[in-house]
């Protein structure tokens, strides 16, 4: 779907992105990740243009991006940024509503799929869709600019640090509905971001940044499991390595089926790190799992936390 190939981008003396090749494949959620200032949003506006590179070539579709003119472009990949860039004197509905007018669709097309959009997002239209952007919470305009990238329902969707400015509560749930969102629509999403938490818990595939070039490029247990060298391995967090990989599994994985257990039950859905927490704090070895709707469906026992992962079989990319 996307394609860098040996592409660099120098900035005066600095190069920002050096001789970077990267494909981004139809419905992957790729996580571009490294320090402050290691080339991750050039990457990404290299991708629709906002910024032009000096070397190399980038493809989209199967075509050179150069082929593109940039306001077709755009509309094929929604772009949202953490300072999100809502027009403030437009009503949320307007503001979403933004490059399907400027694609003619009919008005009442555009009203069904702002109201659909506000309710992907949960936001309740008949409270929203008039409001203007500082009549919102942080967290809601962040969700009026995910929609708004996603209005004309754009091949792609590049988010340049979309949730960097929230509190962790509402962070943590914008990240499950963009994770739902992926699930739902298979779209293809290129994310930066500089928080590794997020990028285990988004990422199909993780692509770590150091000084404009690629350093490892892989699925998140490739990373924990085979990090590439040292700096990713500090950079994952070296101390909590063992906790990052069990976050990356469920209680789902593991349970026991039919058997019983004692204790506060522990969703199926939850992750193995919350469920280590909750055998800590409920002081047992094992605990009962049940499914989303409350049904019991087993028992998890600590001692199986200790099971080794399964070994990802796509390994690590250099
Ligand atoms: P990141 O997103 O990883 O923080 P950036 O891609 O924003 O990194 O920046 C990479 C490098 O390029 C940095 O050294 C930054 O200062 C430089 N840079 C980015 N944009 C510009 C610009 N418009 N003009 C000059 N230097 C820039």
């Amino acid at each position: 779907m996307i394609q860098l190939h040996n592409v660099t981008k120098t900035y005066g003396q600095r190069r920002a992105v050096a001789d970077l090749s990267l494909t981004v494949g139809p419905g992957e959620f790729v996580v571009l990740i490294g320090p402050s200032g290691s080339g991750k949003s050039t990457t990404l506006r290299l991708i629709n243009r906002l910024v032009e590179f000096d070397q190399g070539s980038v493809r989209f579709a199967g075509q050179d991006i150069r082929s593109f003119a940039p306001e077709v472009l755009r509309r094929r990949m929604g772009y949202a940024i953490q300072s999100v860039g809502l027009f403030p004197h437009w009503t949320v509905e307007k503001n979403i509503g933004t490059v399907p007018r400027l694609l003619g669709w009919p008005a009442a097309r555009i009203a069904a799929r702002v109201q659909a959009l506000l309710e992907l997002l949960q936001l309740d239209p008949a409270q929203f869709a008039r409001r203007y952007p500082h009549e919102l919470s942080g967290g809601q305009q962040q969700r009026v600019g995910v929609a708004r990238a996603l209005a004309a329902d754009p091949e792609v969707l590049l988010m340049d640090e979309p949730f960097g400015a929230l509190d962790p509560v509402t962070r943590v749930a914008l990240q499950q509905a963009l994770k739902r969102i992926h699930a739902l629509s298979g779209k293809t999403i290129v994310l930066v971001t500089h928080d590794i938490d997020e990028a285990l818990y988004l990422g199909s595939r993780i692509v770590l940044f150091q000084d404009g070039s690629l350093v490892q490029d892989g699925s998140p247990l490739a990373l924990l499991t085979r990090p590439a060298n040292d700096f990713v391995t500090d950079f994952l967090g070296r101390a909590e390595l063992g906790l990052k990989r069990l976050s990356l599994g469920t209680v789902a994985d593991r349970v026991r089926a039919g058997e019983p257990a004692r204790g506060d039950p522990l969703r199926s859905e939850a992750n193995l790190r919350e469920a280590l927490s909750a055998f800590f704090v409920q002081g047992r070895e094992s605990l009962p799992v049940v499914d989303a709707q409350g049904a019991p469906l087993g028992a998890l026992h600590l001692h199986d936390l200790l099971a080794p992962q399964p070994i990802d079989p796509a390994g690590p990319r250099p």
